[in-house]
């Protein structure tokens, strides 16, 4: 076991690695100088810094934590990053294992005490941070799951879809149990900021101290339901559940169609209430549209506050931009800001990580963020968000463009006068949707393959030669690009 801590010396001779001396020293040290970018500055100081990497088997390599619960959060919170990076930085290595050895030196074996963590066997405990210690007391009876440290209301962004919302989230945590505010229902998208909002209720709360909280997504709900009932503790179960004073679950539609954990979670959620408990739960569905959820279920989880996180605006994906910009300290020129808040429109989480793809490669190269590399460094997600324009589309603005109607486009009418505009629609859907020659054929009337080839060819040779038509063509492509 010490032997994973030999970071240079001595791994190589065991003829399993394929590393020379220094390598996984020198490969760990870039995947180390990427972290910071990747997760902030105080996330890689307060969890990540004491990452070190221990044996090379094959191309397996292992990184340890001082301790197990180090070990858990930083593999559940950052496990596919530095995956990903390791892959990236150290060629050869195909999958990185989390493990526990005490820091080298014993650094931390000096007078600080030692904090238990439940249940497992550690070798050596850390002490923990502040904010490590934090995150520890909110793990209300081993029950829950941390909570996150960045997701807190001053982080989030505040705009018109969101400002209901976070309202009521601010409120609960305020004042929990507050009638009209239980349960809290959460509503919306993926990536919008639900989660965000529960975490900073649970860190307010748990901050003062006065309340535990228990915050777990539903599926962890049903695992540790099903796996109380395998070891025959659903009474202890209860009883811890039953035991916080704000409980908090997460994803609920992972509940559809699981009757028996929604059973449970419905007795639970009576026993809190009737307590006096806070309730917090968050779907990307609204209570009425949980269908595959018991009917009475439902009506206990709309009759609080039911809150709708929205889709966000331009002008609040600018905002989240420049917050985020702002607290990284990085200067993003507002034309890249306004680049990504345009393409990426969907999800809070992408949006972020591009920026953060962005800060981190710039930090790499040692040059300041421009729109010219933009393309470059986020093509992946750009063309993952790319509109899939439709043949239906092309057809329709054509038709507007040229004062034609729309079934000329299908129709067999061959008049110059709506068959040039049918030849200029078919020249576009062919540049711009990738289609084949017969499948747009089909969607022109029923056309054969060859008629749209004559087509595309046709209206080549005209835009070489008639300078307006030419123009007319490049604007119906950038509208329908843009
Ligand atoms: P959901 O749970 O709704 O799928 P999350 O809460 O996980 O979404 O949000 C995804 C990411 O986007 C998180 O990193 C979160 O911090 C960020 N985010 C979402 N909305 C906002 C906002 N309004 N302000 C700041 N960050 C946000
Ligand atoms: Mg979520």
């Amino acid at each position: 076991m010490t032997s994973s801590l030999a970071v240079d010396d001595g791994l190589h001779d065991d003829g399993t690695s394929g590393f020379l001396p220094g390598e996984i020293t020198r490969g760990w040290a870039r995947v180390a100088a990427a972290l910071p970018a990747r997760v902030g500055e105080r996330e890689f100081e307060t969890w990540l810094r004491a990452l070190a990497p221990g044996a090379c088997d094959g191309d397996e390599l292992t990184l340890t934590l001082p301790s197990p619960f180090l070990r858990d959060w930083v593999r559940g919170h950052h496990g596919d990053l530095i995956e990903s990076l390791v892959r990236a930085e150290m060629p050869g290595v195909a999958r990185v294992i989390f493990g526990v050895a005490p820091r080298p030196g014993g650094a931390i074996s000096g007078t600080r005490p030692a904090v238990a963590v439940a249940s497992e066997a550690a070798i050596v405990q850390a002490a923990p941070s502040p904010q490590q210690a934090a995150a520890i007391r909110s793990v209300t009876n081993d029950l829950a799951a941390p909570l996150d440290e960045r997701y807190t209301f001053d982080s989030f962004v505040v705009g018109k879809p969101n400002e209901f919302a976070y309202a009521c989230a601010r409120r609960v945590a305020e004042r929990p149990s507050s009638p009209g505010f239980n349960p809290l229902f959460l509503y919306g998208g993926v990536g919008l900021g639900k989660t965000h909002l529960m975490h900073a209720i649970g860190g307010e709360l748990t901050r003062s101290g006065r309340v535990s909280v228990a915050y777990m997504s539903a599926e962890k709900f049903m695992y540790r339901f099903i796996a109380a009932i395998r070891s025959q503790s659903t009474m202890e179960f209860k009883e811890q559940l039953r035991s916080v004073d704000v409980l908090m679950i997460d994803d609920l539609q992972f509940l559809i169609g699981k009757e028996s954990t929604q059973e449970e979670f419905f007795h639970t959620f009576n026993a809190l209430v009737d307590a006096g408990k806070q309730i917090v739960v968050s779907s990307d569905k609204s209570p009425s549209d949980l269908s595959g959820i018991e009917d009475r279920l439902r009506t206990r989880l709309g009759c609080g506050m039911v809150a709708d996180v929205h889709a966000t605006t331009f002008e609040l994906r600018m905002a989240i931009l420049s917050a985020k910009a702002n607290s990284a300290q990085v200067s993003v020129p507002p034309k890249v800001m306004e680049f990504l808040a345009h393409k990426i429109t969907t999800n809070v989480r992408e949006l972020e990580g591009a920026l953060n793809r962005l800060i981190a490669r710039a930090k790499l190269v040692g040059a300041p963020i421009s729109i010219e590399t933009v393309p470059e460094v986020l093509h992946d997600i750009l063309r993952a968000h790319d509109r899939r324009l439709t043949i239906e589309e092309i057809q329709k603005r054509v038709a507007e463009h040229f004062h034609i109607r729309l079934t000329e486009m299908t129709s067999q009418r061959r008049a110059r006068a709506v068959a040039r505009p049918r030849q200029v629609a078919m020249y576009l859907a062919k540049q711009l949707t990738g289609r084949s020659l017969p499948e747009i054929g089909r969607r022109f009337g029923d056309r054969d393959h060859t008629t749209v080839m004559h087509a595309v060819t046709r209206v080549q040779q005209l835009m070489e030669t008639d300078a307006t038509f030419a123009e007319d063509v490049e604007l119906l492509r950038r509208m329908l690009e843009s």
